[in-house]
């Protein structure tokens, strides 16, 4: 792939995942973690189930279930802590870092400011890895 090609098909990826991120906000708050209440249910005995869910001063989502093992606590404040917000910042970030380091199939990084060789760039190689493109 070429590193014009690379760059572009960056973008999509990154203009996909914030997409999905978008389309995911059920309600303008932060997603946050916390144990179900005891009593509420019965199937779970001996773990806890930690719940993923958002709240704002007019309502309330629920987003997910977790639990029923040792990680749960974790693995909620994981789902929490990736909210769509968080995915958009990252996103839009990653974007503007994207629109400062464009270049030109003769291998000149607008945002490195110099000829990089090989191409990408230290910054989009990082972003591809991120978003497992490979620059191959
Ligand atoms: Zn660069």
């Amino acid at each position: 792939m070429s590193a014009a090609a690379l760059y572009l098909r960056l973008i999509d990826v990154v203009n996909a995942r914030l997409k999905t991120a978008r389309a995911a906000v059920l309600i303008d708050a932060p997603w946050v973690a916390y144990p179900h209440e005891p009593g509420q249910r019965d199937r779970v005995k001996d773990r806890s189930v930690w719940l993923v869910g958002a709240e704002d001063d007019a309502s309330s989502k629920f987003i997910c279930e977790v639990g029923q093992h040792d990680r749960a606590p974790l693995v909620a404040a994981h789902i929490a802590a990736n909210d769509p917000a968080t995915v958009i910042r990252m996103c839009e970030r990653d974007l503007k870092v994207l629109k400062r380091h464009q270049y030109d199939d003769g291998g000149y990084c607008s945002g490195c400011g110099t000829d990089v060789d090989p191409l990408p760039c230290p910054e989009v190689r990082d972003l591809a890895e991120a978003y497992e493109v490979s620059v191959e």
